[in-house]
């Protein structure tokens, strides 16, 4: 089977990722992924020097791993191909606003910059209920930038979670 063929067209990434919001769609692309397989519409996608380097999805429930957070997911596929535990330079895109594990893995994994779509009001570790990126001992500053697209990341969640109620 050709590469073409296995690959969802809907989630294939453009020739090049020239722009936040780009990265962005592709991120929502991912994150109506995570939908289909009954998760938590979040995704989150990795860009380093134009290519993207790493995607990933909600799955936790899916994967038996409270872990799985879409972030989380795509640092474990960029480490693996780049061949290096520390993603520097590199930007992490995702539609939602990381919890407190997700941005703790950021600073691990030397994400130079985070783009994220809509707060959590909830949870949200970045700037809603904590803010882990702005802890004055970390050794790595990760910048950070949101409301990228907030409108149609935020409406993608509060779609799914009227449709389970
Ligand atoms: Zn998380």
């Amino acid at each position: 089977m050709k590469q073409s063929e296995i690959r969802d067209p809907k989630i294939e990434p453009p020739e090049r990722l020239l722009t936040d919001e780009e990265a962005m769609r592709h991120a929502l692309a991912l994150a109506e992924r995570a939908q289909r397989e009954g998760e938590v519409p979040v995704g989150a996608v990795i860009v380093r020097n134009g290519e993207v380097v790493g995607e990933g999805w909600n799955r936790p429930v899916g994967s038996n791993d409270p872990t799985a957070h879409a972030e989380i997911v795509a640092l474990r596929a960029a480490g693996e191909r780049i061949g290096n535990y520390r993603l520097c330079d590199a930007t992490l895109y995702v539609t939602l606003e990381p919890c407190t594990m997700c941005a703790g893995a950021l600073v691990h994994a030397r994400i130079s910059r985070l783009v994220f779509g809509a707060r959590d009001p909830k949870a949200g570790a970045v700037c809603s209920v904590a803010h882990v990126l702005d802890t004055p001992h970390l050794n790595h500053r990760v910048e950070y930038a949101g409301h990228v697209l907030e409108e149609e990341c935020a409406q993608k969640l509060t779609a799914f979670f009227r449709e389970r109620r």
